[in-house]
């Protein structure tokens, strides 16, 4: 029964639009290497993302036996669960420890280094929001953080 739900999850990334995800960062996924920008974020870092804001375009299940360069990880490998926001070119993954029975979290994609801006050629000129210097993506967030 589990192998049918992870199968049918797998499925549904790829009709949900895999296809958004930043093509570098989903062939590391599908050679369960560790996707690029990979690191780890605190709970609180988690509790202000996108994760609580956004339904994310693109989400799976992997199991992750290498580094970002195909070496072995030490040890063994980590199971995650993972979610794409392709308006964001970020990605977040919750990862399983089994033996310590708890979970962490961790982001991968762009390092957003946001800016505020009040005008955007897509948006107008009356915008208040955040857009990032490296990948341009403009977040809007809750004005109360
Ligand atoms: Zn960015």
């Amino acid at each position: 029964m589990l192998a049918r739900v992870l199968d049918y999850v797998e499925l549904d990334a790829e009709m949900m639009g895999a296809g958004t995800v930043v093509p570098e960062i989903l062939a590391a996924l599908e050679d369960q290497r560790l996707p690029l920008g990979w690191r780890e974020i605190t709970e609180k870092q988690l509790a202000q993302s996108e994760f609580f804001h956004m339904e994310p375009s693109v989400q799976g299940h992997a199991q992750l036996w290498k580094d970002q360069d195909g070496n072995p990880l030490d040890g063994q490998a980590i199971t995650i669960s993972w979610y794409w926001w392709s308006c964001g070119e970020t990605g977040i993954a919750l990862v399983s420890d089994f033996h310590a029975g708890r979970v962490l979290a961790y982001e991968f994609g762009c390092d957003h280094q946001m800016e505020h801006i009040t005008s955007h050629p897509r948006y107008g000129s009356q915008i208040s929001a955040d857009q990032c210097r490296v990948c341009g993506c403009v977040s809007v967030r809750p004005e109360s953080r």
